[in-house]
């Protein structure tokens, strides 16, 4: 999403408003893809301070995902702000950490947006609020099926067997 910065630069204390659609990129954030196939949305302002452009945005979309606990694809709507000082490059500025700097008469917002995307995103989506994820036995998904896993008492001596049998062909 480029964003000319022509007119707003020279109007100092105006507003430029932002309306635009743009894709984000693909994001893998702690071992989940998120994928964007629709378009998303960005609607706010950039304000020229005679100091700084303060750009702030509200951020929609949907995205794919999948269940923390049953691992089944879900869609999420996704919904975040964000807020930046850019600083033209070269500007003497007090503090460099807290601005982004730009330069010539445009600007790159996809790295911006993306970074406060990762800010605000959760840990971990579940399709339901009370999914029973999988069963660690048997590996069935326990919100469609049950399965008997709970109910065999385990035969110490069929785990004995399949021990010693797993020792025969280790050794093999
Ligand atoms: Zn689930
Ligand atoms: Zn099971």
């Amino acid at each position: 999403m480029l964003i000319d910065l022509t007119d707003i630069i020279k109007n100092i204390n105006g507003k430029l408003e932002i309306s635009e659609t743009f894709m984000m990129p693909t994001v893998n954030f702690l071992g989940e893809d998120f994928v964007f196939d629709k378009e998303f949305k960005a609607v706010g302002t950039i304000i020229n301070n005679s100091k700084a452009l303060e750009l702030s945005l509200d951020v929609s979309g949907e995205a794919l995902v999948h269940c923390a606990r049953c691992g089944k694809p879900i869609k999420v709507d996704i919904d975040f702000p964000v807020f930046e000082t850019l600083v033209r490059e070269g500007t003497e500025i007090s503090d460099s950490d807290d601005v982004i700097l730009y330069s010539g008469k445009q600007i790159e917002l996809d790295d911006i947006v993306v970074s406060n995307f990762l800010m605000n995103v959760p840990v971990k989506y579940l399709c339901r609020e009370d999914c029973k994820g999988l069963c660690p036995n048997c590996g069935v998904n326990l919100n469609e099926k049950s399965c008997h896993c709970d109910e065999i008492p385990s035969d110490p001596w069929q785990e004995k067997l399949a021990e010693i049998m797993k020792n025969m062909t280790d050794t093999e």
